[in-house]
């Protein structure tokens, strides 16, 4: 089945299809400061599942210390919305954002990652947690 989505403005759309290799919650700071929001919320898939329509930027994130880039979020420049995340190590994966899909009510977590920089207030129950990221 293939799944659709799309930035607030528009110019920037994406198909995906094919299985998920996971959906996982992402409390980390960087994510925090992105999405404006307590956590990500993304879908796991090979980068070749999906295909982005659209002149779509990219931010090269090197890390709180300003490390090696170690993912490149990509996002739309004309209203900021983020579109997904392609993870430096391991290669090949990316985090498309599931805020952006078309249709939400299929999005089920199955992980919460980054912990450590959970807010308080939130409360995701009985979902797993990964240690580290
Ligand atoms: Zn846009
Ligand atoms: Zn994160």
């Amino acid at each position: 089945m293939t799944q659709t989505g799309r930035c607030l403005c528009g110019e920037i759309s994406y198909e995906f299809s094919g299985d998920l290799i996971a959906t996982a919650v992402c409390h980390c700071d960087h994510c925090q400061r992105q999405s404006g929001a307590a956590f990500s919320v993304n879908l796991i898939m090979h980068v070749d599942q999906v295909t982005v329509t659209g002149p779509i930027k990219t931010f090269e994130d090197r890390g709180e210390k300003g490390d090696a880039v170690y993912v490149h979020r990509r996002f739309c420049g004309r209203c900021g919305s983020p579109i997904l995340s392609e993870l430096v190590e391991p290669p090949g994966l990316v985090a498309l954002k599931a805020g952006t899909l078309d249709d939400r009510t299929v999005v089920q977590p199955q992980v919460q990652a980054w912990c450590v920089d959970k807010q308080p207030w939130v409360d995701l129950g009985e979902l797993h947690a990964m240690e580290r990221e």
